[in-house]
């Protein structure tokens, strides 16, 4: 190419539709869109009870079963977010953290929102619920977890609700 070479560009879209399984954890995203309910897994040799799941305990191997946990844990590291991709832009500022669920032995990753967020409403240690979204699609933005002295609120309003 010369250094007069000038490159002619078209700007174009490009849609595509496609589907993805979540394959063995399929029950954990089901019974949240169906039935507001977090399901662990806990494995059949050691006990450790997984959240998020898996299938076969990460520790010896073993198939694990599925559990119900409860709804209520306890942030175990989080942050504020400030910047963020396209599709949670209206939601900014939002906390992030890992939670753990009352009954499970790992954390969970997910959204922390909070009325007056501040670092101190969502710092480790604080006592979290799940508000689950009323139109559910099952994926993981159909819940998150608010401070536990916020969650009437977040309950009452017309797009949340609390789980089973
Ligand atoms: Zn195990």
């Amino acid at each position: 190419m010369t250094e007069n070479f000038q490159n002619h560009q078209i700007r174009d879209r490009i849609k595509i539709e496609y589907r993805y399984t979540m394959g063995g954890q399929s029950k954990f995203f089901i019974e949240i869109m169906k039935n507001k309910k977090l399901f662990g897994t806990k494995c059949a040799k050691c006990g450790k009870t997984w959240m998020p799941p898996r299938i076969n305990c990460s520790d010896c191997y073993k198939p694990a079963e599925w559990v119900e946990l409860k709804q209520t844990g306890t942030i175990q590291v989080s942050t504020i977010v400030w910047y963020t991709t396209s599709a949670f832009i209206k939601a900014i500022p939002y906390g992030i953290g890992f939670i753990k669920l009352d009954g499970a032995e790992t954390a969970l990753f997910q959204g922390i929102f909070s009325e007056n967020l501040v670092p101190s409403k969502i710092k480790k240690g604080k006592r979290v619920k799940a508000v689950f979204n009323k139109e559910r699609e099952g994926k993981m933005t159909d819940f998150f977890f608010v401070p536990e002295d916020e969650y009437e609120n977040w309950i009452s309003q017309p797009e949340f609700e609390g789980g089973v």
